[in-house]
């Protein structure tokens, strides 16, 4: 059929590096599997972001992917000069880039409508994140199928969709509540809120936002949803409970190298990932790693926009330093301070780095590490992680045991789920306030890294995982979970477009 180039899906990411590198790792795939036109609509800065991820590791092939800079509609969003993403904003901004990317439709509409007339017909499929509910109403109108793509996981999607719409802590004095889509026996802590749905009363300017987005965004098709059915059946069912719309899990949306797939483009390095980016070199990691005897090390990180509060490092350190096992760990400056600027020894124990270093104990990265490759290494024994869902479902690929300390966001829900629906995680603290001693930080190193049943147990659960993990991606025969419910979301945009195109007309 010579209308396969001249089908189109367009995508709309979230202006985060969270958001837009899983998007573009989809983009990828769905380009693989069907050679459809793919374009990403972002906005000017973002757009040079990603046109630059994409030639970064994309050297032996062309790629059809096109990113096309979406402006905001006025020049006084608010928004300071040249920042257009959360990374790149302070806290007490991100509000301004969502009430901005409100205004982003009409821009979006036009272009929409260019493609429509290019080819002659409206996009296939519009793919949105779901902080993008008003999307659906511009794919009505042109009669394009329309999912929302959540980057997160089935059950932190399903909690933070239910939490943000239904605000069930507010119905209650009690400190543990059920949220509405999950089991009675479920139970959720207040503790486990951010701070702006803890105090969230429906009328907030946050409440405003997220409440409106979410609920548009339920007007989708289906969505989509960066997991995989056999690993996360019960987060699923609930987030199938939530939106009441098809959802099809088709991840994990990593780098196929790492899946044992056989990679057709140089997308295999993390370090794609992180174009920005610079930290140690992969091969002197992997050397540092090499020198070490299998499961005996710890890597710590959170991620690409979390630290924790000075306190909070000086103790993690020490207990560290007393748990005697050997670490990776990948600094950033704690909280008060610019998480991007130099990192000072101060911030750790007197001679911390000295010592570890000289003992070959331990490695101590400032600000980016080579993740995908140091998880994949048969040294490393756990991950003590903030449980953002890319990590979270990078180590579960490598089979690797969780230390959760989740800090904002939707992590809280990940630990909590890795931990009692999984039995792959356990929580250590919560938040960058919460009170942490040394003490605690050696005794869960032990537990889950030590020669114990819990450590076992949970080595165990978590290579479990890693075969269902890549059981899912699996081409061939025995076509995996993730590529069918690829096949299935496209098989379905296909069909149910004309349905979709006949509402329009009328
Ligand atoms: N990452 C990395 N090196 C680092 C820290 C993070 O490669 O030192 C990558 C990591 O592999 C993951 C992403 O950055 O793909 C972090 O995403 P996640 O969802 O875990 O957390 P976020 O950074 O969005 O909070």
């Amino acid at each position: 059929e010579n209308g396969r180039q001249h089908k189109h899906v367009v995508m709309l990411p979230f202006m985060a590096q969270g958001h837009m590198i899983p998007f573009l790792a989809l983009a990828r795939q769905i380009e693989q599997r069907t050679g459809y036109a793919i374009t990403i609509a972002t906005t000017p800065i973002n757009a040079v972001y990603l046109r630059s991820s994409i030639s970064s590791s994309t050297t032996t092939t062309t790629t059809t992917i096109r990113v096309v800079e979406l402006p905001f509609c006025s020049a006084d969003h608010g928004l300071p000069p040249n920042t257009e993403n959360t990374e790149a904003l302070p806290n007490h901004h991100i509000m301004t880039l969502f009430r901005a990317s409100q205004t982003l439709e009409p821009s979006f509409h036009n272009l929409v409508s260019t493609i429509t007339e290019k080819y002659g017909e409206p996009p296939l499929c519009i793919i949105a994140d779901v902080f993008f509910g008003w999307s659906v109403d511009v794919a009505m109108r042109f009669g394009s199928f329309h999912v929302g793509f959540t980057t997160c996981g089935g059950y932190g999607t399903a909690a933070y969709i239910s939490l943000w719409l239904n605000l069930p802590h507010r119905h209650t004095d009690s400190d543990d509540f059920t949220v509405p889509g999950f089991p009675e026996t479920c139970r959720f802590l207040r503790s486990q809120l951010n701070p702006t749905l803890r105090s969230a009363d429906g009328t907030d300017p946050w409440s405003t936002v997220f409440r409106r987005e979410l609920q548009l965004s339920l007007r989708s098709n289906g969505f989509l949803c960066n997991t995989v059915e056999e690993m996360e059946t019960f987060g699923l069912e609930a987030l199938r409970a939530v939106t009441g719309i098809p959802v099809w899990p088709i991840g994990p949306l990593q780098p196929p190298a790492f899946l044992n797939l056989p990679c057709t483009t140089d997308s295999n390095l993390s370090s794609s990932r992180s174009v920005k980016k610079h930290g140690i070199a992969p091969e002197n990691c992997i050397k540092w790693l090499d020198y070490h005897p299998p499961g005996s090390v710890l890597y710590i990180s959170f991620g690409s926009q979390n630290t924790i509060n000075p306190t909070q490092m000086m103790e993690l350190a020490m207990g560290v330093e007393a748990s005697g096992k050997a670490f990776i760990w990948v600094v950033r400056p704690p909280v008060g301070f610019d998480i991007n600027g130099e990192f000072k020894a101060e911030w750790l124990p007197e001679g911390f780095e000295e010592r570890v270093t000289e003992s070959r104990r331990g490695l101590v990265v400032r600000t980016w590490a080579p993740q995908l490759e140091i998880l994949s290494h048969k040294s490393t024994g756990a991950f003590l992680s903030h449980c953002g869902w890319n990590s979270s479902l990078e180590s579960l690929s490598q089979g690797v045991p969780i230390i959760g300390w989740p800090l904002v966001a939707e992590q809280a829900y990940n630990s909590k789920m890795m931990e009692e629906e999984m039995g792959v995680c356990v929580e250590l603290a919560r938040g960058p306030d919460s009170r942490v001693l040394s003490e605690e930080v050696e005794r869960v190193i032990e537990l889950v890294m030590g020669e114990g049943e819990k450590g076992k147990e949970m080595k165990m659960k978590a290579s479990e995982a890693a075969k269902k993990i890549r059981a899912a991606v699996r081409e061939g025969d025995q076509l995996g979970s993730s590529v069918k419910a690829l096949d299935d979301f496209l098989q379905t945009a296909l069909s149910k477009r004309h349905e979709n195109a006949d509402e329009a007309m009328t």
